[in-house]
């Protein structure tokens, strides 16, 4: 059985293959951090957070490498600053925080990795001599034909990838005189976007070939993946909105520097979360619905997770007061039924697999409610699996859990100590001491604890 996810490159689902199963890599955009979250940018980050852990799950927990950005450099956050009248680091360190502990309320394990843009600006160099960095990489695309200076700014030409619009497919003159396409004399097409510009004495600023300046938005995810990541992703991710522009760019870019490798393999949209009427909920429309403010309102994080996860990812969300109130009664009514149930080892297969099947959650969903009551304690393991805080189980509050790295790693492991557990179990039964010990004795290397108890097994981190 294979994992199979919809490719928005190929517009159709495919089975994934990653190049490295001992390391599968995944990079998703991440927030510009310059004002609260809202449910809809929760959506990216509760649906991406599920993948990771099915791919945890899947190749091992130590074999996948997820990476989403924090953006904390962009013309928002310097006019957010502005206002203030403070440093835009005060702005960027103060929602940094705020998003963190609001996709943690959901839920939401901190990735692998979360590279800030401002680290990636200027060159780098790593232990193996590699130079990465968005001037050298702009640098390198200049040198290659492929961006050109003018006026204190360097543009990316999209004439040069041969294939530009690739991933939107959306021919280039439609591109033109699509609204988002800025027209400024110093551009030889219009469609070409800016890798540099510069920068005025107030605002953030680096030294570079070109003066002193600031990146473009799309350098910065090409720059970031090249330097922790490689060449080329097995997944990349967001939402439906950055097909066009963003990931158009970031893949033109990628590919031009590195000698038409491709930036990712498979990538994947979600689709929007809206109030209803057809709009995507979006600061500009000032539509949105705080995650702060839905937390503050009483709602649990992990009801909020299920709302979310209640629709298909690919599928538009309408989000509703109505949709909270039975995400809520059907976990208070799951959660009654596995509080003390103790976990077995996750075998059910027809849950992993429609999981597989392009991350079904609202089916896997109904599985776990078919299973509440057949089968309460693979219920539990699929919940887990699914990323919800089943308290009778954890010896940590969920703030703890969520915010201390330790404790998200544990969470990661999860579904593997508990199929230990059952195969230790299974191993006393039919009474192979010595392999129930060899299981105990490999867990306690990994610092993890095992107690009989009358109840059953429990563990915790040593
Ligand atoms: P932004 O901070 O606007 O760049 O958005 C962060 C992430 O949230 C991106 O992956 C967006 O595609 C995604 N996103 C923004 N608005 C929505 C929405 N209404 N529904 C679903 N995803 C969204
Ligand atoms: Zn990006």
């Amino acid at each position: 059985m294979t994992i199979r996810l919809y490719d928005t490159m190929r517009r159709a689902k495919v089975d994934f293959v990653p190049a490295d199963p001992a390391r599968v890599t995944m990079y998703v955009c991440g927030p510009t951090v310059y004002g609260r979250a809202h449910i809809g940018n929760a959506r990216p980050a509760v649906v991406f957070d599920v993948l990771a852990r099915l791919l945890r799950h899947t190749y091992g927990p130590d074999a996948v490498v997820y990476a989403r950005n924090i953006t904390d450099i962009d013309d928002k956050i310097i006019a957010a600053a502005a206002a203030e009248g403070v440093d835009p680091k005060v702005i960027t360190d103060r929602f940094e925080a705020h998003y963190l502990a609001d996709m943690g309320a959901l839920g939401v394990q901190p990735p692998t990795l979360a590279p800030h843009a401002t680290d990636y600006v200027a060159e780098r160099v790593d232990a193996a001599g590699r130079v990465t960095g968005m001037i050298p990489m702009i640098a390198d695309l200049v040198a290659k034909g492929a961006a050109y200076a003018a006026q204190g700014h360097v543009l990316f030409d999209v004439a040069a990838p041969g294939d530009y619009g690739r991933l939107s497919r959306r021919p280039l003159d439609e591109m033109i005189a699509g609204a988002r396409v800025e027209v400024a004399p110093y551009k030889r097409n219009p469609a070409d976007f800016v890798l540099w510009k510069p920068s005025t004495a107030d605002q953030p600023g680096w030294e570079s070939p070109w003066g002193r300046g600031r990146p473009g938005w799309h350098i910065e995810c090409s720059a970031m993946i090249a330097a922790e990541l490689g060449e080329t992703i097995d997944i990349h991710g967001g939402g439906l909105d950055l097909i066009f522009p963003h990931h158009e760019n970031e893949l033109a870019q990628s590919a031009c520097a590195h000698g038409g490798a491709p930036l990712a393999r498979v990538w994947l949209h979600n689709g929007f979360l809206s109030m209803g009427g057809g709009d995507k909920m979006s600061k500009s429309l000032g539509n949105v619905v705080g995650v702060d403010d839905l937390l503050a309102a009483g709602w649990s994080g992990d009801v909020i997770r299920l709302a979310l996860l209640s629709a298909h990812y690919r599928q538009p969300l309408v989000w509703s007061e109505a949709l909270l109130e039975q995400s809520k009664a059907r976990l208070n009514r799951w959660k009654r039924a596995v509080d003390d149930v103790t976990l077995e080892p996750l075998d059910d297969l027809r849950f992993a697999a429609t999981l597989w099947d392009d991350l079904n959650t609202p089916h896997a969903l109904s599985i776990v409610s078919e299973l509440v009551s057949s089968s309460p304690a693979a219920a539990k393991g699929a919940l887990r699996l699914l990323g919800f805080y089943l308290p009778a189980h954890f010896d940590v509050s969920l703030t703890e859990e969520v915010t201390v790295s330790d404790q998200a790693n544990a969470i990661v492991c999860n579904p593997l100590v508990d199929a230990a557990i059952a195969a230790r179990t299974a191993a006393r039964a039919r009474r192979d001491f010595a392999e129930s010990d060899r299981i105990r004795d490999e867990l306690a290397g990994q610092g993890i604890v095992l107690e009989d108890g009358p109840g059953g097994t429990t563990w915790r981190r040593g």
